[in-house]
């Protein structure tokens, strides 16, 4: 049996197969440009050309791909709002619930949902647990999710931090934390998820206390379209001097800023370095500005927290951008922080997830970690599909004949605990 794992973002999608109860990567699927005429689908050197169709269409040639029987499936969701805060069995009323939150991220919640439908469709006694982006940052302290607003206005509008990235960084957090062999509770460790969208993350004693992404994705670091930090005033501004109506500001802010705004040669960081390596002014200040930002929630970071035990790089930049890795840990020493410059030659992965980057004498540690979205949602998944076996069981219920009724089982067992959830 196997757990399918879907990760659909606003133009590509993963979908990982693992066997259900070693989680041992069986299949991995990519699909890329969706909604456009070059959207291809990929498993390892195979690539079938799709033509031009959307998340639903796509994700269904996936599933016709996929022999194996499927046991569950889990799902990256990146908004779970103020109610989501753990992975959860979605039925029909989680999927109203989660169409009720579209407002809050409308360029991903979509893509995630039309993933849920074609799978419901697909497989309809197949159990379905959605994994929130948002989740390991519920336990944000009151002072660090709230904005400087009247309160009731906040309240009434939801207007408030929530954090993204979270399975990134929660994953990250527990690979450092093996392979220092100390108990995830015990450390203080800065993740840094730097990829086209880009968070940096306080993990205090296993719990996610400070994160730079706000009520959007468009707060903190500068990202490879999104602006990130900005002064509120400066939107005033730039909206009065160009006559921008609202849409067309947030179209700005998310799609035409960032390293591609400051560089003027697009989002890819492998571009900028190299422009800036041959004297590009423009793709210069691109990078200082990226790793001035970066180093400055760094240190916040650590001062939150009263220390740093261990600071990561993952994501696309963190794991393959030793330039990157090496700007940013420039004169760090005063936080017990040293790199060298062997080690970060070296970059994470598939067959070694954790790569020390870190000098032998530097007191604290730098780790570059392979990102791994996928997995943390299939260790999640099973848990849940664990977790519901436990509670079937004891009510005397005959767990399956068939898998069919054994997923039919579940669900109805799920829809009692989750009606009495408050
Ligand atoms: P996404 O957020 O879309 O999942 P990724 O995590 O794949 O993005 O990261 C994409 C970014 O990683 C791009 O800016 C890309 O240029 C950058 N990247 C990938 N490889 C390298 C490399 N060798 N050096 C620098 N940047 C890299």
């Amino acid at each position: 049996m196997t757990i399918l794992v879907l990760n659909c973002g606003s133009s590509s999608i993963k979908a990982d197969v693992f066997q259900s109860s070693t989680l041992q990567r069986l299949r991995s699927f990519r699909v890329e440009r969706v909604g456009t005429e070059q959207c291809v689908l990929k498993e390892a050197d195979i690539e079938t050309r799709l033509g031009d169709v959307g998340h639903a269409e796509a994700i269904k040639s996936i599933l016709n791909k996929i022999e194996e029987p499927i046991e569950a499936i889990g799902h990256r969701v990146v908004h779970g709002g103020e109610r989501f805060v753990h992975p959860t069995r979605i039925t029909t009323g989680v999927l109203e619930d989660l169409q009720n939150l579209v407002e809050l991220a409308p360029l991903h919640l979509p893509a995630n949902i039309a993933g849920v439908e074609v799978c419901r469709e697909h497989h309809p006694t197949v159990l379905q647990v959605a994994v929130f982006d948002t989740a390991f940052h519920a336990t944000l302290p009151r002072r660090a999710k709230t904005y400087a607003i009247d309160q009731e206005i906040a309240v009434r509008h939801g207007i408030r931090r929530f954090g993204f990235h979270g399975t990134s960084h929660k994953w990250s957090a527990q690979q450092v934390a093996l392979t220092m062999q100390v108990p995830l509770e015990e450390l203080r460790i800065v993740v840094c998820h730097l990829g086209n969208g880009a968070s940096v993350c306080a993990v205090e004693n296993g719990r996610s206390i400070e994160t730079s992404m706000g009520m959007t994705p468009l707060e903190g670091l500068v990202m490879g379209t999104r602006v990130g930090d900005i002064d509120a005033g400066a939107l005033i501004a730039l909206a009065q001097k160009e006559g921008w109506s609202l849409e067309e500001l947030d179209l700005f802010l998310n799609k035409e800023c960032g390293l591609k705004g400051l560089s003027g040669v697009g989002n890819d960081m492998r571009d900028i370095l190299e422009r800036s390596a041959e004297g590009d002014d423009k793709c210069r200040l691109a990078i200082n500005v990226f790793v001035h930002r970066l180093r400055k929630y760094i240190g916040s970071y650590a001062a939150v927290m009263g220390g740093i035990d261990a600071l990561v790089f993952t994501g696309g930049i963190g794991e393959n951008s030793n330039v990157i890795r090496s700007r940013t840990c420039q004169n760090l020493g005063f936080l017990g922080l040293r790199l060298d410059a062997d080690a970060n030659s070296e970059r994470p992965s598939t067959s070694k997830t954790v790569v020390e980057v870190s000098h032998y004498a530097s007191r604290n540690k730098i780790f570059a970690v392979r990102a791994d979205e996928e997995m943390m949602i299939a260790k999640d998944t099973q848990a849940l599909f664990n977790e519901l076996d436990t509670v079937v069981r004891p009510m005397g219920i005959p767990i399956a004949i068939s898998a069919r009724h054994l997923h039919l089982t579940k669900r109805r067992s799920r829809c009692c605990l989750v009606r009495g959830q408050p």
